[in-house]
């Protein structure tokens, strides 16, 4: 019976053999028992399928590179909210990437406007949260301090100092008739979704900046709020809507009851550089 071990033989093969060999010694053997021959070449085919599946995982990671070399952007700005936005919300930037140059641009043109401010460190939370590169921001120019000190980024923090040098300070000693010292922090960076919504506020990404007051070197305050004080609404409506452009959203008394005691401002990018002023 070695006959029917030779691996290599045909079916065909080893059928002829088992008929000379049953035929010289058994011929009582079983048909059954020369089977063993059954084609021993399928269970290779079949066994072939075994080829290399395993994945290179470099083709992921090379993406992920590709995508982290373009993060380098110079604002750690979200992107674009629905238009539709109160506050607008938005994706966050979770990597952090070094400090760019227009970034340490943006701190010497602080500088330069006298605005006080300090390195903090980099916040990121898990819910998507992001600043980059916030700033401790003191005091928005000379001689006008930001009470309480604000975490914002650079971009919101010139943002602010620029309006308070072309229109705060000089819309507070021409209408009210005193130098402006102090801008009311209401809020600044807080981890924290829109008022009703899921959607991540540009407070969230220290993109925001709420201001709740405005004090005057005579000792006067004057509170956001719907006013009926002559000059004081004017005051308020002059930088309400002289802010309206250099910051994209700007929302206060009248928009909605969140905003009533406050002036919302943020830098929320959407296409074609749209505001949302209501
Ligand atoms: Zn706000």
């Amino acid at each position: 019976m070695a006959t029917f071990r030779t691996k290599g033989l045909s079916a065909v093969t080893a059928l002829l053999a088992f008929s000379i060999e049953a035929g010289a010694v058994t011929p009582t053997l079983p048909p059954t028992a020369p089977r063993p021959t059954a084609s021993p070449r399928q269970p290779a085919e079949i066994t072939r399928p075994p080829r290399p599946e395993p994945r290179p995982d470099t083709g992921p990671r090379e993406e992920t590179a590709s995508e982290a070399s373009k993060a380098p952007s110079p604002e750690p700005r979200p992107d674009p909210g629905t238009s539709s936005a109160r506050e607008t919300g938005d994706t966050p930037r979770s990597k952090t990437p070094p400090v760019a140059t227009e970034e340490l641009a943006c701190r010497s043109r602080l500088r330069a406007r006298g605005v006080e401010f300090t390195e903090h460190a980099p916040v990121s939370d898990p819910t998507g949260c992001s600043v980059p590169h916030p700033l401790t921001v003191r005091s928005l120019g000379p001689g006008v301090e930001l009470s309480p000190a604000a975490v914002l980024n650079c971009a919101t923090a010139e943002a602010a100092a620029k309006l308070t040098a072309e229109v705060i300070a000089p819309a507070a000693k021409s209408i009210l008739g005193s130098e402006l010292v102090a801008i009311g922090n209401s809020s600044a960076y807080v981890c924290r979704p829109r008022n009703g919504t899921t959607k991540l506020s540009e407070h969230a990404f220290g993109n925001a900046l709420d201001i709740g007051s405005f004090s005057l070197a005579d000792g006067r305050s004057i509170a956001v709020t719907a006013t009926s004080a002559p000059k004081d609404a004017d005051f308020l409506a002059r930088v309400r809507m002289t802010a309206c452009g250099p910051f994209k959203t700007v929302l206060g008394p009248g928009t909605d009851a969140d905003h009533a005691q406050h002036f919302h401002l943020d830098l929320a990018h959407r296409r074609s550089g749209a505001t949302y002023c209501r």
